[in-house]
């Protein structure tokens, strides 16, 4: 199996940093090292900044349509390439390789609907109150946007930020996550390739907080977009902020999920359940709070423990493999204390909570039932393998819990009843809810959280307003 070793993107030239300096990749199926990445420093970023600079100057004067047509040969590509760039991303990442497929060519889906709705991005006349006055509202690209993403998903959250920059003008500076390197530079690749111009697209690697220090206040980049904790995305926001820069923050979340006496439980375990260990739990929007109905709590438990227990973990290189291990051995060892707190306070340990073999960062899949409101898991984002259960007997219960924290990222429910429905649809403070159904995070529709989740949006035409300044102009006929 190969592994590319990852350099930088610069004025579109692959390069490695100009000290030389490389940092390890390792496999966290094996623990091993499997390749490296180029590590850069200030004067590497300073030459990434000047060429986002032209950059930008080029692919704002490049017809929409253009850019459109520049955008949809990289998903071409990228489609092209997807069992090869699946499998850089499985190796790195850890997650099954049909589910790294999944990703890539998701990305390729993601790319088509920007590339469309680059060339809609209409500003619109308004009545004047003066006939004489011609008055326009005009949308323009905001500028070079610094773009800050994580590990699990290594392309996905690549390709939402660069595709809107692509598709309203902007040009783009990302520094990619250092653990999983290589797949989304293999995003990058498909970019140039496709003909997009020197310096619209940048890639760096290096240490994440010298790097968003430096990028955010420069005079250059007009815009952050950063995806990963709250903790992190509060301080690049305050940074964002003192130095008057748009910014988009997609953070983290704790999802509940709602489930009625009235829900259909086979439904409810095999997409609310079984969605939790999808890129083994560690998801943004992954569920992670289920409020079972007391009246059905026990059917639930049991149905979602026995799914829980029939996954077949392993190397997600192998045939057959449902989950991979945890992509760094942090979440391991969060794991292992968010087990123990919970037990400790009294929670019941339906199946898993342990450790699996001593090599690679596998963790079983692992269910707590009746887990009481103060344990860890029912406060901190658990970002991996964990699904903690409690009961409800009124669903006004149900909605306060899941309104408790600070977060408001996603939520599910299932219920048979269109009353239910919609008073969860009003109650809940979150940015997506899906509704007997797992998470359909489209392209098209508008990604994104409230209170600690964040701000802004990384999909529907919300995520294109998010990259363009408006103009106001009104020409006086004299
Ligand atoms: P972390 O807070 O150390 O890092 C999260 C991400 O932010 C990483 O990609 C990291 O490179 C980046 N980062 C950290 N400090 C930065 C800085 N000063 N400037 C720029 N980028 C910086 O956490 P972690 O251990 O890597 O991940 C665990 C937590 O991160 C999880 O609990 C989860 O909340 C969050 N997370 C969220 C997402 C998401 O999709 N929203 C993705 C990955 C991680």
């Amino acid at each position: 199996m190969t592994y590319a070793n990852t350099q930088l993107f610069i004025d579109n030239q692959w390069c490695d940093a100009a000290a030389g300096e490389t940092l390890p990749v390792i496999n966290p199926a094996t623990g091993q090292e499997i390749g490296r990445l180029a590590h850069a420093r200030i004067p590497d970023l300073d030459r990434a900044l000047a060429a986002a600079d032209r950059g930008f100057a080029t692919w704002r004067a490049t017809p929409a349509a253009e850019r459109s047509a520049i955008m949809r040969r990289a998903a071409g590509l990228l489609r092209e390439r997807a069992d090869e760039i699946a499998s850089l991303m499985t190796q790195e990442q850890g997650k099954p390789l049909p589910e790294a497929k999944v990703e890539v060519v998701s990305a390729a889906d993601i790319i088509e609907w920007f590339a469309e709705e680059g060339r809609r991005a209409y500003g619109r006349i308004v009545p004047p109150r003066n006939l004489l006055a011609d008055q326009r509202v005009l949308k323009e690209p905001v500028g070079p946007v610094a773009a800050f993403t994580p590990w699990n998903f290594p392309i996905n959250q690549v390709v939402r930020k660069v595709s809107a920059a692509l598709a309203t003008g902007c040009s783009i500076l990302v520094k990619g996550p250092e653990e999983t390197p290589a797949s989304p530079a293999a995003l990058i690749r498909a970019f140039a390739d496709a003909g997009v111009p020197a310096g619209v697209i940048g890639l760096v690697y290096g240490v994440p907080a010298e790097i968003s220090e430096y990028l955010i206040p420069h005079p250059i980049i007009r815009k952050i977009t950063f995806t990963g904790s709250t903790p992190v995305g509060k301080q690049l926001a305050a940074l964002a902020g003192k130095h008057m820069k748009r910014a988009t923050m997609e953070l983290g979340g704790h999802a509940p999920v709602i489930v009625c006496e009235d829900a259909d439980i086979e439904l409810a375990v095999k997409t609310g359940g079984g969605a939790k260990f999808r890129n083994a739990g560690q998801v943004c929007i992954s569920p992670t709070r289920y409020l079972v109905h007391n009246k059905v709590k026990a059917d639930f438990v049991a149905a979602f423990t026995a799914l829980a227990k029939g996954l077949k973990v392993g190397n997600g290189l192998e045939k057959g493999i449902q989950m991979g291990p945890l992509a760094n051995d942090r979440r391991l060892a969060a794991m292992q204390q968010l087990t123990e707190n919970a037990v400790a306070k009294g929670a019941t340990l339906a199946t898993g909570g342990e450790r699996i073999g001593s090599t690679g960062n596998f963790f079983a899949p692992t269910i707590l039932a009746d887990v009481p409101l103060e344990a860890d898991v029912f406060n901190q984002e658990p970002f991996g393998p964990m699904a903690a259960v409690r009961g409800f007997d009124d669903l006004s219960e149900a909605i306060q819990e899941a309104n408790r924290l600070p977060w408001g990222l996603s939520a599910y429910a299932f219920t048979g009843s269109l009353k239910n429905a919609h008073q969860i649809s009003h109650a809940l403070e979150v940015g997506m809810l899906w509704v007997n159904q797992p998470a359909a995070p489209w392209a098209e529709l508008p990604f994104g959280g409230v209170k600690d989740s964040g701000y802004g949006s990384e999909g529907g035409t919300e995520a294109l307003e998010a990259y363009l300044n408006t103009k106001t102009v009104s020409i006086m006929c004299v």
